[in-house]
């Protein structure tokens, strides 16, 4: 069995969303767009209901629509792309939340589902979805007498702390919001770690419940193990892999792992990426290449039997620096390869 072990910490995952929701006074949602940044929406979804999540946010209407699959009724499921043409039927069999980006959403969500839920997600300066100011003061009353379920925005810079554009969004977004009775929210992750000032009634972070930074404190929730399909000798001066990237500076022992870039094993981490066997670093010489990597395990005393990319000695940020990325596109890049096993 050649395929890489991929395990979720489900209790990791819990313990990371309690973490979060202990940093503020309001309500904690969850957001588990692309499948649970990659982990599988529909655990992940279970996992968080069960530890007492009542507010789930998700990319697109189809996303919601499994997600409510696996949960059944009763949490709140919000649509950050709003209601899209094509997406009414999804929207109302699987009573989601469409969070409306604009006076055309607005128009298509009342004509098509009217009564129906809806939330308002405004621009506070990040310039990507949501109403701008203009738009947003022109239709304000007749959506409030509409009654939504939530007003939200979204901050462009709320991983840098001292960023001026955090303080700046705020205050747009209240200058939004100011004197409305409605439940509003604007943090993820970064803004929840900001400070209550960016609370509002309801956080909703992401990343951080699955490990990432910016929640520096979080508990790991993924370990990437990745089996060894063979071990060779090779000596001074022969190279390894496509291309000839790498020569053996000395007589070494070469480890092949299954896991590639087809598995999200970004390609560009080869040169800086390290395996580990057990506490021990074995660097990947040579390229990645599409099912398979290789790495230098020369100083064990024994060849190993898998080698592990992430997980206690490594985080998904790490392994992130190394391929020139993100957390974020490690985790939502993890293939559909993988055995997958649930924990805690
Ligand atoms: C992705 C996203 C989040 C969650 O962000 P994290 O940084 O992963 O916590 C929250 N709100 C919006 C609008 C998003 O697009």
């Amino acid at each position: 069995m050649t395929s890489a072990t991929l395990s979720i910490d489900l209790g990791a995952l819990v313990r990371n969303w309690q973490s979060l929701d202990a940093l503020s006074a309001c309500e904690t949602g969850a957001v588990v767009k692309a499948n649970g940044y990659g982990l599988g929406a529909p655990v992940v979804g279970r996992a968080l209901v069960r530890a007492g999540v009542r507010s789930f946010f998700v990319a697109t209407a189809e996303e919601g629509n499994t997600l409510r699959g696996a949960i059944g009724q009763g949490p709140a499921i919000y649509v950050f792309s709003g209601h899209m043409v094509g997406d009414t039927n999804a929207i109302r069999e699987a009573a989601l939340t469409p969070l409306l980006n604009s006076v055309d959403q607005m128009l298509r969500h009342v004509e098509a589902l009217p009564g129906a839920p809806f939330g308002i997600q405004l621009d506070s300066g990040m310039n990507r979805l949501g109403m701008e100011p203009a738009e947003w003061s022109a239709v304000r009353d007749i959506a409030i007498a509409q009654g939504p379920a939530l007003i939200m925005s979204h901050l462009a810079c709320a991983d840098e702390p001292d960023h001026p554009m955090n303080a700046r969004q705020l205050s747009e977004f209240r200058a939004m919001t100011d004197g409305l009775d409605i439940p509003s929210s604007l943090a993820a992750t970064g803004g929840t770690i900001l400070g209550p000032d960016y609370h509002f009634d309801m956080t909703r972070p992401g990343i951080g419940l699955y490990g990432g930074l910016p929640f520096a404190d979080a508990a790991p929730v993924v370990t990437l193990d990745l089996p060894v399909i063979q071990v060779r000798d090779v000596v001074q001066g022969e190279s390894v892999g496509y291309g000839n990237t790498w020569t053996a500076p000395r007589d070494s022992r070469i480890a092949t792992v299954s896991g590639g870039y087809a598995d999200g094993l970004i390609r560009a981490m080869g040169p800086k990426a390290t395996l580990f066997a057990g506490d021990t670093p074995c660097p990947v010489v040579g390229r990645v290449s599409m099912d398979l990597i290789t790495a230098d395990v020369t100083t064990l005393d024994h060849d190993p039997v898998e080698l592990q990319l992430i997980g206690r000695h490594q985080s998904v940020d790490t392994v992130a620096d190394a391929a020139g990325t993100i957390g974020y596109e490690i985790l939502t890049s993890l293939g559909l390869r993988y055995q997958r096993s649930l924990v805690g």
